[in-house]
């Protein structure tokens, strides 16, 4: 017998709540436990409210200078074709880099920043019941990605706070993590949130000894940026371990972070399972052409890199002629320690438009990670600083 339409809800009846706890018990294991990216403040309202010329943004490690004008030019040449969907091969870009890199197209992948690539990669390679390791302080995404997936956090332990490279990976430790379930180990070099890097040799000798069926992610977000004379990036150890994958990102550097464009290398094989997960288009056509048009401005990447290298060695003086906690940072931030809870001096700052990241989450709640702006910015961050401290 079929219900007569008056014993329907009546239309607007919102039935029985569903809210997030709900929902989250109808989600698989991973998701369940999972905690949303913190994105730090919520800048719009803080443009708002300061207006963007008073703001002093300086909590996502963006690029000041902004990118190469070829990629403006390439984005205003592409505004005609809106209406079409882009290559959801990217294979312009993908030719571009291959040229940059000196390697077969066939070891790149395209992704809507290296974030969905890093996401993926836990999606692809790891699950419930196997292991996925990475240092304390890494990379938050490295910690969503496991979880996401399913798969189990282990976590080695950094070098100490007085080591001569405070907070960086411990990659013994990291070796020693590494179990059977081990499918996967992320690694960010230089690192985010610490700015701490290790050298070339330590990182051939760390994948010599780790086993050849655990992938082993090395993110160079930073690696443009990075000029220390032992820094030495993965790629250059790509041909010799299959199991390595390397992410880059158009994001810093190249001063790109609106568009959303990274890229990882690695062995064909490895590619060619993640195309399978990928999104057709991840990749949006603006985006394609502005990536492939920065890439041919080296000199603009060059400079920008520079002025960075410049700005890091004069906040880091600035920040230790203050009594502060400089850690050595290979990046376009550095991380400082207070010797004291952060936060209320984190508060003021931002009550006066300077928008630093607080670390409590990374569980470092006496630092603070501050980007390195453009000479005007770190002046301004300073004398708020002063203001704030005094
Ligand atoms: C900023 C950053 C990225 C870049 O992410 P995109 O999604 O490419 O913008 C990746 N890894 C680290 C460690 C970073 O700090």
């Amino acid at each position: 017998m079929s219900a007569r339409i008056d014993d329907a809800p009546a239309s607007g009846d919102a039935g029985p709540a569903r809210d997030e706890a709900w929902f989250a018990s109808r989600a698989t294991p991973g998701i369940r436990g999972l905690k949303a990216y913190d994105p730090g403040h919520d800048l719009v309202a803080f443009r708002r409210r300061f207006g963007e010329l008073a703001l002093v943004e300086l909590g996502s490690n963006e690029n000041p200078y902004g990118p190469s004008a070829d990629a403006r030019a390439a984005i205003l040449d592409q505004l005609h074709a809106l209406h079409r969907y882009p290559d959801p091969l990217g294979g312009d870009l993908k030719r571009a880099l291959a040229a940059v890199h000196g390697v077969p197209i066939e070891r790149l992948m395209l992704g809507n920043g290296s974030h969905e690539l890093l996401m993926q990669l836990a999606q692809a390679f790891a699950g419930p019941g196997q292991d996925v390791v990475f240092p304390r302080h890494g990379f938050a995404v490295f910690a969503l990605a496991t979880q996401a997936a399913g798969a189990t956090t282990r976590i080695a332990e950094p070098l100490p706070r007085d080591a001569a490279m405070p907070l960086g990976h411990d990659l013994e430790a990291v070796l020693a993590a590494i179990t059977p379930a081990t499918r996967l180990v992320y690694l960010a070099n230089p690192n985010n949130p610490t700015g701490t890097w290790f050298g070339r040799q330590a990182l051939a000798g760390f994948l010599a000894r780790v086993p050849g069926e655990v992938i082993v992610v090395v993110d160079e977000a930073y690696a443009e940026m990075a000029d220390a004379p032992d820094y030495g990036s993965a790629l250059e150890r790509l041909d010799a371990h299959p199991n390595l994958v390397v992410t880059r990102t158009f994001s810093k550097a190249y001063g790109l972070a609106g568009l959303r464009v990274g890229y990882l290398l690695a062995a064909p094989g490895l590619v060619a399972v993640m195309e399978r997960l990928r999104e057709s288009f991840n990749v949006n056509g603006l985006a394609l052409a502005a990536c492939e048009a920065a890439l041919g401005d080296t000199a603009h990447l060059r400079w920008a890199c520079e002025r960075n290298a410049e700005q890091r060695a004069s906040l880091a003086a600035a920040l230790q002629a203050r009594g502060l906690e400089v850690f050595p940072s290979q990046t376009n931030f550095i991380l400082v320690g207070f010797g004291r809870d952060a936060g209320p001096i984190e508060a003021a700052l931002a009550e006066r438009g300077v928008v630093l990241r607080p670390m409590g989450g990374y569980g470092l709640p006496d630092c603070l990670r501050i980007s390195v702006g453009n000479p005007d910015e770190n002046r301004r961050l300073l004398a708020a600083l002063d203001e704030v401290m005094a």
